[in-house]
């Protein structure tokens, strides 16, 4: 069952198979496949739980309750980055696109070559892939449901004869409310707080939330258990209440953020020197359009569809029709110049362009802030410059293919571009990383990286620590790179193969299994209502 923080009067002690810290993309599979394979399972997740009951199409009021910072998370360097994280049950995926890719085949090749990863192989993973696509119902958007903004802009790329397309989402019966990432008020999005964690709960599985844990427990180099405290669900503040819990199995699912900041602050699992390094973010630009026509938002489907002609270098496009609040954060304008061009919201397209991070990279650290803080740094540089670049200077030309007079870019000097003339300036044009204004991003992956050398790596390919046994990590993380498509799915593969690892090794009943953990549960203290 779901107990949330209210409900929690006392301090409460658990005892179970596995303990698992996160309920997103990588928690939330994780807990399904282990309950369904009969072991007993506990979920605490920092954020609390909404339903589509909750998910009302206010912006201001999603961000406050299901983003962490209210979506204000940023990253230290130049430029700076936003980076929104999920904090609610369903991780990011609540809040998120809907986009549902498989991973870009070269690079798992590379992560085979350069990683070790020998044992992760097209194969299996396909046959990962396949069975989640199925039972997240991914299919290709619906253009009927798309919105003229993502016709016109797959118009344009056609024209110029680029390689684009419908992507793929996990959305059952989209009906284009255009709010994916404030919440699916339809339930059409088959994020993970509708689906694995729902079917988690069906077999037995307890999700805690607004319950955040903040130490693993570890003897004799073996993980037993973690250490909680509740939080208020109003105020984020410790609610005086925690919870102690033994587990046979520890996972760590935080986030590519929250679990390198976790291991950091214990000095945990790093004899690597690499917990906290080699993030990557998929660092996104964008370009907005005006048209003489009418194309009809906030009706559709925010992210429908994609320009992938340029992805083996590192630059993949992607979007549709987005909310009026987001598009005008997008305008490289402030004061009364954004307000006259938002009054032309409904004659407007923007779209992203995500770039593959080769040279650019990332750290957390934890720089002793007070409170659950991690420091995030992020420096934009090098060819990854040029590939932001080349990402608006091709979409501005769809753009204009597609009967755009006018269009806008966050790049200094070039914010508003007339046509063609604007645009050759813009290509020729030397543009330096403090030129980019407002970039965004929304992959934070690699800070716990899996490989096949522990003096370079945190996991092994089964996600379980090198330095810690039992205890596992399952999330953003151990993503050796950036994937070149948005990771969601990947990282869902990633944690069904691990729950595989760690079914066997719970029911081989290995060194320890059992004795941290007395079965049946011992609960000390049961919490109120459900
Ligand atoms: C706006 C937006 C749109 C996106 N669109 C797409 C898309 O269309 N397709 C796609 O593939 N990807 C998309 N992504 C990215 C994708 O959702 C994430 O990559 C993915 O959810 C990450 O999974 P995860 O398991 O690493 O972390 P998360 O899903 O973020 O889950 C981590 C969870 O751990 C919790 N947590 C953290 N610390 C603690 C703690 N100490 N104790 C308890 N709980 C804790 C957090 O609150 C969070 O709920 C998008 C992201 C954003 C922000």
């Amino acid at each position: 069952m779901i107990i949330p923080s209210r409900d929690v009067r006392e301090d409460l002690r658990r005892a179970v198979d596995v303990a698992i810290i996160g309920s997103g993309a990588g928690g939330g599979p994780l807990a399904r496949e282990l309950a369904s394979a009969g072991h007993s399972v506990l979920v605490v997740e920092e954020g609390a739980h909404f339903t589509r009951e909750d998910f009302n199409l206010k912006p201001a009021e999603a961000y406050m309750r299901m983003y962490r910072d209210a979506g204000q998370t940023v990253t230290m360097g130049l430029p700076f980055i936003l980076l929104p994280l999920g904090k609610t049950v369903g991780g990011t995926t609540t809040v998120n696109s809907g986009t549902a890719l498989r991973m870009f085949p070269p690079v798992l090749k590379k992560w085979r070559m350069t990683h070790g990863l020998d044992e992760l192989t097209e194969e299996e993973l396909n046959l990962i892939y396949g069975h989640l696509e199925e039972y997240l119902f991914v299919k290709r958007a619906d253009p009927e449901v798309a919105g003229k903004v993502a016709t016109t802009f797959l118009s344009g790329a056609e024209k110029l004869g680029l390689s684009c397309g419908w992507l793929p989402r996990n959305a059952k019966e989209c009906e284009g409310f255009g709010s994916c990432v404030f919440g699916c008020p339809s339930g059409s999005k088959q994020s993970v707080d509708v689906t694995f964690i729902p079917d988690a709960l069906s077999f037995g599985a307890d999700v805690y939330t607004c319950c955040r844990a903040e130490r693993i427990e570890v003897k004799g180099g073996r993980a037993v258990g973690i250490s909680c405290q509740f939080l208020d669900e109003a105020t984020g503040k410790p609610s005086g209440r925690r919870l102690e819990v033994e587990a046979r199995a520890v996972v760590l699912a935080a986030g590519a953020i929250c679990t390198p900041y976790l291991l950091l602050r214990q000095g945990l699992a790093n004899s690597s020197g690499q917990v906290g390094k080699n993030l990557a973010i998929h660092p996104a630009t964008q370009a907005v359009a005006l048209f003489d026509e009418v194309l009809g938002p906030p009706r559709g489907i925010p992210q429908a569809c994609y320009v992938d002609e340029f992805q083996g270098e590192g630059i993949m496009l992607e979007g549709g029709t987005v909310p009026p609040e987001i598009h005008a954060l997008s305008l490289p304008f402030a004061g009364r110049r954004s307000a006259e061009l938002m009054v032309k919201y409904p004659n407007m397209g923007m779209f992203g362009g995500m770039v593959s991070e080769s040279a650019s990279c990332g750290a957390v650290k934890d720089t002793g802030r007070r409170g659950y803080r991690p420091t995030i740094f992020y420096l934009l540089r090098g060819e990854d410059v040029a590939k932001a670049k080349a990402a608006v200077v091709l979409m501005a030309e769809i753009w204009f293919a597609a009967g755009a007079h006018r269009v806008f870019t966050t790049i200094a000097g070039h914010y508003e571009l007339t046509g063609a003339r604007d645009l050759r300036r813009l290509e020729r044009s030397r543009v330096r990383v403090s030129d980019f204004y407002g970039m965004s991003a929304y992959h934070p992956l690699g800070t716990c990286r899996m490989g096949g050398d522990p003096q370079w790596s945190v996991v092994k390919h089964t996600c379980e620590t090198w330095d810690v046994e039992g205890l596992y990590i399952c999330d953003g993380s151990v993503l050796p790179s950036s994937p070149g498509v948005n990771p969601q799915l990947t990282i869902m593969a990633m944690a069904m193969r691990c729950a595989g690892f760690i079914d066997e090794r719970l029911s081989a009943g290995k060194p320890g299994a059992g004795e941290n953990a007395p079965r049946p549960e011992d609960v000390a203290g049961e919490p109120q209502g459900d």
